[in-house]
């Protein structure tokens, strides 16, 4: 701990992104905490939500504004006025981290081009609890928010996201999963996937299976509470020799045959040897 707390009373001016409990009042934070009890203003997505709250937490009530992006375009240039005031604004979400499919990058993003000193006050996410129980690959993972709701657009975001090396984590709604499931089956070649629910709640549970079997399962019975989906990197079936040629051809652009060789092995998973003979083989 070498970084002073900017919370010292009274709060350094300034924008605090923070997070709530996504579920249990115990994970929130001392930060938290000190940031409801001092802040000049707490904007929030309900002022219903965060004022039950900080009443949970028996801290005194503080000003309560409600903020979103899509309708904040005319709150921001106030909120902007009270951050050069000198005030301490804090921003949270109903639950979790601000921004993570949560109102607040619009207001940090304009703060911050305003020159404004933006702090995190980092907690729950439900995308990063999932990830650390879900047992997958966590060295390389993206967040892919909520599916699209259609089949159509669902398909078409599913089609984009074939064959990554990394683990795909979405949010998704019970009476939505099944069919996503069943799309996840038929676009992506049915993979393992977990399903995690109600984290850090009374019912939480991770389940995890093949898309079409877990489709199945939840098809006549949608689970209750909220939900987040998680895909492990994807086997990526490296094209043959053959079809790498393009590939090597745009690589030999720029690089030595050698250079070129180790690029497309790398891009494709084929071996650097065969590529860089098949080159030489072809100018026979
Ligand atoms: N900003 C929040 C965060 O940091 O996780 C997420 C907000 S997003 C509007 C709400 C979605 O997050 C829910 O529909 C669900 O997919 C997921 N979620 C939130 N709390 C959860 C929990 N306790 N267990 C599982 N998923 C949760």
């Amino acid at each position: 701990m070498t970084t002073p707390s900017p919370l010292a009373s009274p709060m350094a001016p300034g924008l605090y992104v923070a997070a709530t409990p996504i579920g249990n009042l115990q994970d929130v934070s001392d930060r938290l905490r000190t940031a409801f009890s001092q802040a000049d203003l707490i904007l929030c997505e309900d002022t219903r939500v965060t004022g039950k709250l900080v009443t949970a937490l028996g801290l005194p009530s503080r000003p309560l504004r409600r903020y979103d992006d899509h309708r904040g375009e005319a709150a921001r240039p106030q909120i902007l006025e009270a951050l050069e005031r000198g005030e301490a604004v804090v921003l949270v979400s109903d639950a979790g981290t601000p921004l993570i499919a949560d109102p607040g990058y619009k207001l940090v993003a304009e703060a911050r081009a305003a020159g404004h000193k933006v702090f995190s006050i980092p907690g729950p996410c439900a995308a990063i609890a999932a990830l650390s129980i879900a047992g997958l690959p966590s060295d390389r993972f993206s967040f892919q928010g909520f599916l699209p709701p259609k089949r159509g657009a669902r398909s078409n975001r599913l089609e984009a996201l074939k064959g990554r090396d990394e683990t795909l984590i979405f949010y998704e709604t019970g009476p939505r999963l099944a069919a996503s499931l069943a799309d996840i089956a038929s676009v992506l070649g049915d993979p393992v996937v977990v399903v995690g629910r109600e984290l850090t709640k009374l019912y939480e549970e991770v389940v995890d299976g093949p898309a079409s079997a877990l489709a199945a399962q939840y098809q006549d019975a949608p689970p209750k509470g909220e939900l987040v989906l998680l895909i492990g990197p994807q086997e990526v079936t490296p094209p043959s020799l053959e079809e790498a040629d393009p590939l090597m051809k745009a690589a030999l652009q720029t690089l030595s045959l050698k250079d070129a060789a180790a690029k497309v092995a790398t891009d494709t998973g084929l071996k650097k040897r065969e590529l860089y003979q098949r080159w030489l083989d072809r100018d026979r």
